[in-house]
């Protein structure tokens, strides 16, 4: 359902756009029709809220001050350290895995009665990175209870974002105070103004100029409080030093293992931690990584968002998803393709400078009523003033009008037959597409060949019962490709 459709003739990339309400060019598919203002809106011209946050692995939804939280991850599901696919979880059981002290093959979907208790962990089906490898306990529930661990520096990062906030709230309260002073001041400058002034008519002319008050002498000097807050800052915040341990003499004298060294996607993954041993097995990793330190842990998944997009001059609602995650429908969805007659380029002539092309362009109309339009040139001071408009365009006189949508219309013929269309103007009229004859004369040799034209019709709001129809005048553009590009097609077919 794009926009751009490439015709027969191979040119390159022609498309149709449409101008939203703050003159930004978008497809049709990328924009919004207000029911209510009755104006395109494109995505700058929405305000996106979040309507609720799921896991896009099981699907399971939560509010926003859960997902605060759990620090939007899900806590059920995690990423593998190492591939960053999503783990499964194994079962197996506890017999097994104790006879079996490497483990790792030992992964049975299931164990019947007597054969111990069954245990889960942690699998990647990918890499085949497993919670075993890093000797992390199995679990006796498949839920997991794979704790969201806190980062070591936590409580720094809670301090020093309480001390930014207060600092933040202190400026601001010095902000006000300062504004409101400066109100009062000018408010008793221009009071007094009227008394000192009937004093200078009275005074020597050289007494007149101490009379006169000063504008900054009501403003009140800034309080202290932030260079106390300041202060608390620099306690809380971290220092830097030289006084570093030196590396152990294995980082200089043992062989580098790149597979036992966690790359910088791993451990940007885990930036809490970046743990610098990558995950292999435990029995290779004796002697390769410190004691102490820390492998690479699953990561718990990231929640996604479901938005509405609402329209920022009325508030009204442009787009609401479905609740249920599992769904692609909407409960809503004003999108301008479904509203809005969209335009095709059909047949694109070869391109010369200066000269008159035919070209064939097509309406479609996606509305369950019959739309009678006209098409005109953009005002001469618009069109001189656009840089991007390289070429003239001739455009049909008379109305035309293109039929509703009706699905059971693909099937007869009868249409053409309703209409006496002139033949010079109408080149083939089937069900809700018309497709019409336009002259197009580029201006330049070279570069792009872009036109703009208005399309006026009458458009009665979907939403509102019983509104009146409004004249709608909709600029759209068409970029039928570069000059160049269309002489090289030519020559060389
Ligand atoms: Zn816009
Ligand atoms: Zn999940
Ligand atoms: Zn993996
Ligand atoms: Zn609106």
């Amino acid at each position: 359902m794009a926009a751009p459709l490439q015709p027969a003739g191979g040119h390159a990339e022609p498309t149709v756009s449409f101008a939203c309400s703050c003159a930004t060019n978008a497809p049709l598919t990328h924009l919004f029709l207000c029911q209510h203002c009755i104006k395109l809106r494109c995505a700058r011209c929405v305000s996106h809220e979040i309507e609720s946050y799921y896991c896009p692995y099981c699907l399971e939804t939560m509010s926003s001050a859960e997902a605060k939280v759990k620090k939007n991850r899900c806590g059920n599901c995690c990423d593998c350290p190492c591939c960053g696919h999503t783990l499964s979880v194994m079962t197996s059981s506890q017999q097994q895995a104790d006879a079996d002290a490497s483990a790792s093959s030992a992964t049975s979907t299931g164990t019947s009665p007597g054969q111990g208790k069954k245990v889960y962990y942690l699998r990647c089906s990918v890499c085949r990175w497993s919670s075993r490898d890093i000797d992390c306990a199995d679990k006796d529930s498949a839920g997991g209870g794979y704790p969201i661990e806190e980062s070591p520096a936590a409580d720094s990062v809670k301090k020093l974002i309480d001390v930014y906030l207060r600092i933040a709230n202190t400026e601001k309260a010095e902000r006000d105070q300062k504004t409101a002073s400066r109100r009062r001041s000018l408010m008793t400058y221009t009071a007094s103004l009227d008394q000192r002034l009937m004093a200078m008519r009275t005074s020597t002319p050289q007494s007149r100029l101490s009379v006169l008050p000063s504008v900054d002498s009501g403003v009140a000097a800034p309080v202290g409080s932030t260079d106390t807050v300041r202060e608390e800052l620099a306690k809380v915040a971290s220092v830097a030093t030289s006084d570093i341990e030196p590396l152990p003499q294995s980082y200089y004298n043992d062989p580098l293992r790149l597979d036992t060294v966690a790359t910088l996607e791993q451990r940007l993954s885990d930036t809490s931690f970046q743990s610098p041993c990558a995950s292999v097995r435990t029995a290779e990793l004796e002697g390769t990584c410190m004691a102490g330190q820390r492998r690479l842990v699953p990561q718990h998944k990231f929640l996604c968002t479901r938005r509405l997009q609402r329209c920022k001059q009325c508030e009204h609602i442009l787009n609401k998803p479905d609740n249920n995650p599992s769904s692609i429908k909407t409960r809503l969805q004003l999108i301008a393709l479904h509203y809005m007659p969209n335009f095709r380029i059909a047949v694109l002539p070869e391109f010369k400078c200066q000269q008159w092309s035919k070209a064939v362009l097509t309406i479609v109309n996606p509305l369950n009523d019959n739309v009678a339009f006209t098409l005109s040139n953009l005002p001469e001071a618009d069109a001189s003033e656009e840089p991007s408009i390289t070429a003239d365009i001739e455009l049909p006189t008379s109305q035309l009008t293109v039929l509703a949508r009706d699905d059971t219309s693909e099937y007869d013929d009868t249409d053409a037959e309703q209409f006496q269309d002139d033949a010079s103007v109408v080149h083939r009229r089937k069900a809700n597409r018309l497709s019409f004859y336009v002259k197009i004369r580029p201006m330049k040799a070279v570069g792009p060949v872009q036109v703009s034209f208005l399309l006026c019709f009458k458009y009665t709001s979907a939403v509102q019962k019983g509104s009146q129809p409004v004249h709608l005048r909709q600029r759209v553009n068409l970029d039928l490709g570069k000059m160049k590009e269309l002489h090289t097609v030519t020559k060389s077919s």
